[in-house]
């Protein structure tokens, strides 16, 4: 069977390498960047407890090449902007393994490394087309030139969010806008951060989360409410907005508050701008000819760190799933319940940033047994794929 994976990003490095050493596969990756590209533009992630035991369960050497390159992440608690403790969990209480925080770049050096030899780079997808054989054609742009590399049995879209895959075999999905702009830095050499594992800050419903990265660095995101298909404004991205957003008005902010601000303020360019917006969830092209992998299939609010968390869990499931024999609508039967559950929790922690919130009580309620007993189910509910 002859795979061709367009998107060598999160999903489609872990399938590929999960299915590169199985008889009767033939397995090519595509992917748009040039090999040993170090974009940092997602600056740093956090990986929740349940990719690490999918990893852990059925790709041991991932796993462990994982946890060497990051920090464990451990702790999670949400501070009022002046400091008041409201939210305050050890991720032991609710997972059976630590998560992880690390530069976005390590983590895509890491998968990419050991499919390197079966990834064809610097081809970007641009169109599709079919042999005489009714298989599919992807079309690359490679340089100035348009290249083929003849048909595939099963095409798998792990090109991302923005997937053209996606587009072109099953039309263009309608993204659905929160209305919250989210930023994200790199704070590359951060010695005086006066804090180590994951907080969020809330003053108002402008909340800043941060966390320190392995090698001295520090990622802060911030996110604000800008209102349901607006757009960020130039007088969004200053330093006098970042202020104005996330110091308290009257009292004194935390010294954590008052750090990542000062950061935000000083590296004000190197801020990446993005919206909060989720994709419908679609599994494959009608016909079953194509796979939809990771965010491609199911890009959600980032909100409970979900993202390339799902990713990885879809990587090994659906490599599992196709060494059995089976194909999309078994994937699909797998995946998508527990990636519907996963969306519209993240979705619902999202509560606290909507204008008019209370954010300090919900935050105090995610102590509560009903959010704690949601956040186990994602943390430890990884299917045995039999
Ligand atoms: C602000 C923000 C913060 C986030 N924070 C976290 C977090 O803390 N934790 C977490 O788990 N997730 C987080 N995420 C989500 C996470 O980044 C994504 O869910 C994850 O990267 C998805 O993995 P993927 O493999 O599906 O796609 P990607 O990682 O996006 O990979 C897609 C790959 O396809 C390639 N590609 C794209 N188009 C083409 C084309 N036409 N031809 C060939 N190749 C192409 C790209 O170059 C890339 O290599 C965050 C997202 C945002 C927006």
């Amino acid at each position: 069977m002859r795979i061709g994976v367009i998107g060598t990003g999160v999903a489609g490095s872990l399938l590929l390498e999960c299915l590169s050493d199985v008889p009767g596969f033939q397995l090519e990756g595509f992917e748009r960047v040039a090999e040993g590209a170090r974009d940092e533009a997602g600056t740093g992630l956090n990986i929740c407890p349940n990719a690490l035991k999918a990893l852990r369960l059925y790709r041991p050497a991932r796993h462990r090449a994982l946890l060497e390159a990051s920090l464990p992440w451990r702790r999670w608690f949400i501070d009022s902007a002046t400091g008041e403790r409201l939210f305050d969990l050890d991720l032991l209480e609710v997972a059976e393994d630590l998560g992880v925080r690390l530069r976005w770049s390590e983590l895509y050096r890491l998968m990419r490394e050991p499919v390197a030899a079966c990834t064809k780079y610097g081809h970007e997808l641009v169109a599709l087309e079919e042999d005489a054989a009714g298989r599919l054609v992807p079309v690359f742009r490679v340089g100035g030139e348009t290249v083929r590399h003849g048909g595939f049995d099963l095409l798998v879209a792990a090109d991302g969010r923005y997937s053209q895959l996606r587009v072109l075999s099953a039309g263009e999905p309608v993204p659905e806008h929160h209305g919250i702009a989210l930023t994200r830095l790199l704070v590359p050499d951060a010695a005086d951060c006066p804090y180590d594992d994951y907080g969020q800050w809330f003053n108002g419903n402008n909340r800043l989360l941060s966390y320190r990265l392995p090698g001295g660095a520090v990622y802060i995101a911030g996110a604000f409410p800008i209102g349901v298909g607006a757009d960020f404004t130039a007088e969004q991205k200053t330093a006098a907005h970042a202020r104005a957003v996330y110091l308290p008005a009257e009292d004194e902010a935390c010294p954590a508050v008052a750090w990542m601000v000062d950061q935000t303020c000083r590296l004000i360019d190197q801020v990446h701008w993005a919206r909060l917006q989720v994709t419908p969830l679609r599994r494959g092209s009608a016909d079953g000819r194509v796979l939809f992998l990771g965010d491609c299939a199911h890009a959600m609010v980032p909100t409970l760190g979900q993202g390339a968390t799902q990713a990885l869990e879809e990587g090994v499931l659906a490599a599992e799933v196709l060494k059995r024999g089976g194909g999309v609508a078994e994937i699909a039967a797998l995946r998508d319940p527990r990636v519907s559950f996963i969306r519209a929790f993240s979705v619902a922690a999202t509560d606290s940033m909507q204008p008019g919130a209370d954010a300090l009580a919900l935050s105090r309620h995610k102590m509560q047994p009903e959010f704690l007993a949601k956040l186990r189910r994602a943390y430890t509910d990884v299917p045995e794929v039999v």
